[in-house]
């Protein structure tokens, strides 16, 4: 289970960091340019040096922080974290988490106000550690799941992407493969008919729905680590979250040992080394909480 977990977040890092060069960029301009894009060779829009994360990373490992720190996860501590990311003058940060960060700054609020439209995936990419951490408790995965997303994002289909990739990721970390997944899946899909990706609807844009579409379409019609993560990235748009969406997929059913060592030889090693140390905290922290419960019962 270990080894998924670490796969998983670590899995999480390459994918970031293999999109991000083609982030933006058209299946044709990507074809153009790399024929198929496959090395963490850096650049993009971002003029990132080669294993060099972005804000999705960055997200993932303030929360990840913030929750071992705490012995759990606890919203305002989880805002205080990524506010301070924020200040820190990030690489990149999408507008969504800019506008809801710097309304906590200003008012210290825990939610965004409900928005309408079209949500993005600024929340749901970032869950992963909240999942690491309530592993084996269904109820804290979606109590903080939905705390987490709304300090940025309120909106349904936010909601209920993070849940069902956080509940994916459970389901994998615990041996289910693909089928397990398959199921969490058509649970989404049978609530909230829009996340279908059979037949593909052929966009990877940074809208939560179009994200999930893309990311589960590469995974199933995939068998291993590396084929997933070329086939997802290689979609452009915003290939940095859905690359790091895929590759947490593709790590927890893989495992660590799946990540081409090309790849993960080029992660940098401050994030390698913090992801690494994470893993070891939040499953801590899961076990403690579960033994917890046993205990009290
Ligand atoms: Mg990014």
């Amino acid at each position: 289970m270990e080894r998924r977990a670490l796969g998983a977040y670590l899995g999480f890092a390459v994918g970031d960091a293999l999109g991000a060069t083609v982030e933006f960029m058209s299946v044709a301009e990507i074809a153009a340019s790399y024929g198929v894009h496959h090395n963490l060779r850096g650049g993009g829009w971002l003029k990132l040096r080669p294993g060099q994360v972005t804000d999705d990373t960055e997200m993932c490992l303030a929360l990840g922080a913030s929750v071992i720190d705490g012995g759990g996860f606890e919203p305002r501590a989880a805002a205080e974290a990524l506010a301070a990311w924020l200040v820190g003058t990030p690489v990149d940060v999408d507008h969504t988490c800019r506008r809801g960060l710097r309304r906590y700054l200003g008012d210290r609020s825990l939610s965004a106000p409900p928005s309408a439209g079209d949500p993005g995936n600024g929340a749901a990419v970032r869950n992963l550690p909240l999942a690491l951490a309530s592993l084996g408790d269904h109820a804290a995965l979606e109590h903080w799941t939905l705390a987490q997303c709304h300090l940025t994002h309120n909106h349904p289909l936010s909601d209920a992407a993070a849940l069902a990739l956080g509940r994916m990721l459970q389901a994998l970390l615990l041996g289910g493969g693909h089928k397990a997944c398959r199921a969490e899946a058509n649970r989404l899909i049978a609530a909230w008919g829009q996340f279908n990706f059979r037949p593909y609807p052929g966009r990877a844009s940074t809208l939560v729905v179009e994200t999930v579409q893309t990311v589960l379409h590469g995974y199933f019609r995939t068998d291993s680590f590396e084929r997933c993560l070329i086939d997802v990235v290689n979609r452009g748009e915003d290939a940095d979250t859905t690359g790091a969406l895929a590759g947490m997929l593709a790590g927890a059913t893989y495992g660590v040992g799946a990540i081409p060592r090309r790849w993960l030889g080029r992660l940098e090693t401050p994030v390698r080394t913090a992801i690494e140390a994470q893993v070891q905290g939040l499953l801590r922290i899961a076990r403690e909480r579960l033994q917890d419960t046993i205990g009290c019962s």
